[in-house]
């Protein structure tokens, strides 16, 4: 078994875990590999373990990979910052994306989308770690985006997103996926979605209700930023 097949499964094994210590259908949690950095060669190699969903944060980096794994039917995610001159080629080369936290990049995203392609799956980014962190819509502008971005035509609103501020205690954890996931429920909307969840917290998060788990380091090992 090579190494992201050997990591796979023991990601795969943490994911059934969580899930039966809360007593949850593990069909309902997603595994997004977070391929960043990772040369085209390791996607294919987690394809070939039986990942579908790749989530990638760069955009021209993500094209190249594209190009290169033409060949496979695989899922792309976009999970980055988003700048408003990168929206069309997200429209047309994403199924989802989950860091969008402003209705400006929602409207060219929707403006965008392909007529052929079926409407882009969408996750706004909230903020739940304050000054912490840059990224992601205030909560207390969320109902209004929300309502707002699920008029848009051509996307589909399915949850939120969320990345908190790392810590390795486990009751801070619960409690910032928990935020999360009371902010969905409060929008009573019926959203299906939950986008939390990374190596070093995925059980605290599919405690807390996560659908998807992004995971990078678990399955590719560490970044190398200084040779991307
Ligand atoms: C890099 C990244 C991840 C993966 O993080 P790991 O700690 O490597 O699992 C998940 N989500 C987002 C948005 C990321 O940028």
């Amino acid at each position: 078994m090579s190494t992201i097949a050997g990591n796979i499964a023991q990601v795969e094994a943490r994911i059934r875990a969580a899930a039966l210590a809360v007593q949850r259908d593990v069909t309902s949690i997603h595994l997004l590999a977070v391929s960043k950095t990772k040369p085209a060669a390791a996607l294919r190699e987690a394809y070939a373990a039986g990942v579908r969903d790749f989530g990638e944060n760069y955009l021209q980096e993500a094209r190249a990979k594209q190009v290169e794994l033409a060949d496979l039917p695989l899922c792309w995610h976009f999970i980055g910052p988003i700048q408003s001159n990168k929206t069309r080629d997200i429209a047309e080369h994403f199924a989802w994306v989950h860091s969008v936290d402003r209705l400006k990049i929602a409207q060219r995203l929707s403006d965008q989308r392909p007529a052929d392609l079926p409407p882009l799956n969408i996750c706004i980014q909230v903020n739940v770690s304050g000054e912490a962190s840059k990224s992601g819509c205030n909560p207390a502008d969320l109902p209004a985006l929300a309502a707002a971005i699920s008029g848009l035509p051509r996307l589909k609103l399915r949850g939120l997103m969320a990345i908190p501020e790392p810590t390795e205690d486990r009751a801070e954890q619960d409690a910032a996926f928990a935020t999360v996931r009371t902010l969905q429920e409060s929008l009573n909307m019926g959203l299906d979605t939950l986008s939390m969840g990374m190596s070093h917290d995925l059980e605290s998060a599919i405690a807390q209700g996560a659908t998807w788990v992004r995971i990078g380091t678990a399955l590719f090992g560490a970044r190398d930023y200084g040779q991307a």
